[in-house]
């Protein structure tokens, strides 16, 4: 903060779709005295913090925490499970599906991409498809994206653990929860999802800078066997610290009083309604979305997401112009269309802590913004949205 850079009176609105609005509570549990790492009382926080994750992700299996980015869980689970030159089986869902792909690109995997047109989930067709064609079990891995940040379209992940099952085949499945976990329904158990990768800054409303890898008894059995050079990411190694509420280093204290803060939150307001919550709020922003005449980027009812929204702009109109009046005008950011959809959309976050008025607050602020830009649409999307949430 400086004078050139003048104090802004009020909040910040900070509509992205991650990194999330971090609520005080968490802010405050943060701030406190680092400890000992290998003391008992670090021991008790990782070992509650552990138990309430698993409520999280409805996983009996073990659950790594990393002190990353959602890239570094990418890596990790494609690290500890497989060889150089295995074939993994990939979905072009949008921008996120991508960067993983190139992830393993990178590390020398060889993946079959399925390419896609960004405005959907992944076709559970495809999968059979792909998969029954693979007689000799050469694929590996399955990697699919939950909810598609950049596209606002989530992958029913119980579909797409069926139809693996209905062609029998044996490659673990890979799934990529980092912006729809505590947001929708996620089922690491019951899905059959081999590794489920989060991280923090999306629906557990903390800063960025961790990572999660859930792991199902197959994935570890993978483990055993494979063939990539690593040493920071090893399973093995927290596995059997973390039974003791350790880490095989310094882990990130200070935001795991935030994890452990966010959790007591989340279970407090229960599992089922921080979900309702976000079908409810996402439901009002494609209310108000539909008031003003625009359209919606995912093209399947079925498949929208309880986590963002992102927004076409009618021909010839620059969604980045758009969000920029926003941001200097009401001091409010929504995010910006990533990669091939660059310009062409915006994306109304609603994750986390997030509640009706700042929804209200939110929407408020779009519409203004279209008003200020000339972009031609239909007034009183708000009003719609604002009918939606106030119905008794
Ligand atoms: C935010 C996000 C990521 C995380 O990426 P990092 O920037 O590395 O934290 C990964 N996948 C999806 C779907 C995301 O929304």
């Amino acid at each position: 903060m400086s004078e050139t850079n003048p104090y802004q009176a009020g909040r910040h609105f900070l509509q992205i779709p991650g990194p999330s609005n971090v609520p005080d509570r968490i802010l405050r549990a943060m701030a406190q005295p680092t400890i000992d790492h290998r003391g008992p009382q670090f021991a008790e926080l990782t070992l509650g913090i552990l138990e309430k994750l698993s409520r999280v992700f409805n996983s009996s299996s073990p659950i790594f925490i990393y002190p990353a980015s959602g890239t570094g869980g990418w890596e990790s689970a494609l690290l500890n499970t497989l060889s150089p030159g295995d074939k993994v089986l990939a979905f072009e869902t949008g921008h996120f599906a991508t960067l993983w792909k190139n992830v393993a690109d990178k590390l020398k995997l060889e993946v079959e991409w399925v390419e896609g047109d960004w405005r959907s989930g992944i076709d559970t067709a495809v999968v059979s498809e792909r998969l029954s064609a693979d007689k000799k079990h050469q694929i590996k891995a399955v990697m699919a994206v939950h909810t598609e940040t950049s596209s606002g379209a989530t992958t029913n992940i119980a579909a797409i653990r069926a139809a693996i099952d209905a062609t029998n085949h044996p490659a673990l499945f890979m799934v990529d929860a980092v912006s729809s976990l505590a947001c929708s329904e996620f089922q690491h158990d019951d899905w059959g999802v081999d590794v489920t990768i989060s991280a923090s800054q999306k629906g557990l409303m903390l800063p960025p800078g961790l990572c999660f890898n859930a792991v199902s008894a197959k994935a570890l059995e993978y483990a055993k066997t494979s063939e990539f050079g690593h040493s920071y990411w090893s399973w093995t190694a927290m596995l059997e610290l973390n039974k003791r509420g350790y880490f095989p280093y310094t882990p990130a204290t200070n935001l795991l009083y935030g994890l452990d803060e966010a959790l007591t939150m989340l279970h407090s307001e229960g599992m089922n309604q921080v979900i309702k919550r976000h079908a409810r709020l996402a439901h009002a922003t494609r209310t108000a979305v539909e008031g003003w005449g625009l359209e919606n980027l995912c093209l399947n009812a079925d498949e929208y997401s309880n986590s963002t929204t992102a927004v076409l702009m009618p021909e010839g109109h620059d969604a980045d112009k758009l969000r920029n009046i926003i941001l200097e005008r009401f001091n409010m950011s929504l995010g910006m269309g990533l990669g091939k959809v660059k310009g062409k959309v915006f994306r109304i976050g609603h994750i986390g802590d997030f509640n009706d008025l700042m929804m209200a607050g939110t929407l408020s602020g779009v519409e203004m913004g279209l008003n200020l830009t000339n972009v031609p649409y239909n007034k009183g999307g708000v009003n719609d949205a604002l009918e939606y949430l106030a119905k008794p």
